[in-house]
């Protein structure tokens, strides 16, 4: 029957316009073999962290009652917020409820009107969302590529005195959720001491994982956590929830007195701080988690490799099996799904138009004979669909 609801009418056609791309999804549960979530070190379900959480709701009560400037401040997030700062090497961090709202804090937050964003073209929405939220200009260059972000600074300081008079800031992923692929860090950090910028690093899907400590790829590069702001997210790696920012402690204190998603909002459950002090202790105590997901890594992608199934170069835990159409992507993930594999497709616009692709990640708890498996499965799977003829097996 015709609705004379306006916005009823207009959200039927949107969703009829979303089904007909091809780009309907739907909620299901996990099921099969984890190859796509982002618990790479294989924590959410671990006994101690379990057990830290469940001791700290009989002591704190499940919900926080207020905001952690009103009633909702307990000492277990001031304590987990001071152990976070020492692992990552910065001198305060702050917790946030999640890696979302950190990233709308940190870039709405700092950012004025005369300042400039220059943004990795694939960068999370969260980080987009939080450069639309200021009132900052951003400047989006392509992906991981320094030359021409060297390009655009230098531009940036021939233009008028207005723009040179304002922060510039480089926002990027430190590894990249959809392309695996890593940012070249160093060479950021290196270009933003010489022209000024303020470096901002999401190390959503590299803290725990890479670091001779384990604290993500700012440590890889050598780079101190003092010298730019970066987020880490605790709802992968870290297999719990929420995010902490680091940083220097004078961007931490702005963060307190005026990040939004930090004043307005109720904290979280204070048990989660206890549940994260747990984490940081395993993470310390068994690097050889973060070694398997490595090693596993690169076992996968060789046998990719070897298969002919086209991949994104490069060493990560998140390995993308490129496709391109999405509708077929779908039905590659359906067989493996079928075949007892939770692989998930994903399609615009969490990725660009004509890149449907599955996700794969890796986790510590896998095994090379259970990924060697998957590879065949998948070879015959894109077979199926007429993709990847040269597939060997
Ligand atoms: N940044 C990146 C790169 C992400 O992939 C995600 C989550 N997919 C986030 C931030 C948001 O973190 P959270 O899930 O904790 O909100």
């Amino acid at each position: 029957m015709p609705s004379d609801n306006l916005l009823e009418g207009r959200v039927r056609a949107r969703l009829a316009e979303i089904a007909s791309a091809g780009l309907m999804r739907t909620l299901r549960p996990p099921a099969g073999i984890d190859l796509s979530s982002n618990d790479y070190l294989n924590l959410s379900r671990h006994p101690v962290i379990a057990d830290r959480l469940i001791e700290a709701i009989a002591r704190e009560g499940c919900g926080s009652t207020g905001s952690r400037l009103l009633r909702g401040e307990r000492d277990c997030f001031s304590a987990v917020e001071r152990r976070f700062a020492l692992f990552k090497g910065s001198e305060r961090a702050l917790f946030f409820t999640a890696g979302y709202l950190a990233n709308i804090a940190v870039l709405a937050t700092f950012a004025e009107r005369g300042d400039t964003f220059f943004s990795d073209e694939y960068n999370h929405a969260s980080l987009i969302d939080g450069m639309r939220l200021s009132a900052a200009r951003t400047v989006i260059f392509p992906h991981n590529d320094l030359a021409a972000l060297t390009r655009l600074l230098a531009a940036e300081d021939k233009t008028t005195g207005e723009s040179r008079a304002g922060v510039r800031f480089v926002v990027v992923e430190s590894l990249f959720s959809m392309e695996g692929d890593v940012a070249p860090l160093a060479e950021y950090a290196a270009l933003c001491k010489r022209t000024g910028a303020m470096l901002v690093v999401d190390e959503a899907h590299a803290v725990g994982v890479y670091g001779a400590r384990g604290t993500g790829l700012l440590e890889e590069a050598g780079i101190a956590a003092d010298e730019c702001v970066s987020i880490n997210t605790a709802g992968k790696a870290l297999g719990v929830s929420g995010a902490f920012v680091a940083g220097p402690a004078w961007a931490i204190e702005y963060l307190v007195q005026r990040a939004r998603p930090f004043v307005f909002s109720t904290a979280p459950p204070p048990a989660l701080a206890d549940a994260l002090d747990a984490v940081l202790t395993l993470v310390g105590a068994e690097p050889e988690r973060r070694q398997r997901v490595r090693s596993l890594s690169v076992h996968l992608r060789a046998k990719l490799a070897e298969a002919r199934i086209p991949s994104v170069e490069g060493m990560s835990q998140i390995v993308p099996v490129l496709i391109g159409d999405n509708d077929r992507a779908v039905a590659v993930a359906r067989v493996l799904q079928q075949e007892g594999f939770d692989v998930r497709a994903i399609r615009p616009p969490t990725v660009p138009p004509g890149t449907a692709r599955l996700r794969v990640s890796i986790n510590a708890g896998l095994s090379e004979a259970l990924l060697d498996r998957f590879v065949g499965v998948l070879s015959c799977a894109l077979k199926e669909e007429g993709l990847c003829s040269a597939a060997s097996s």
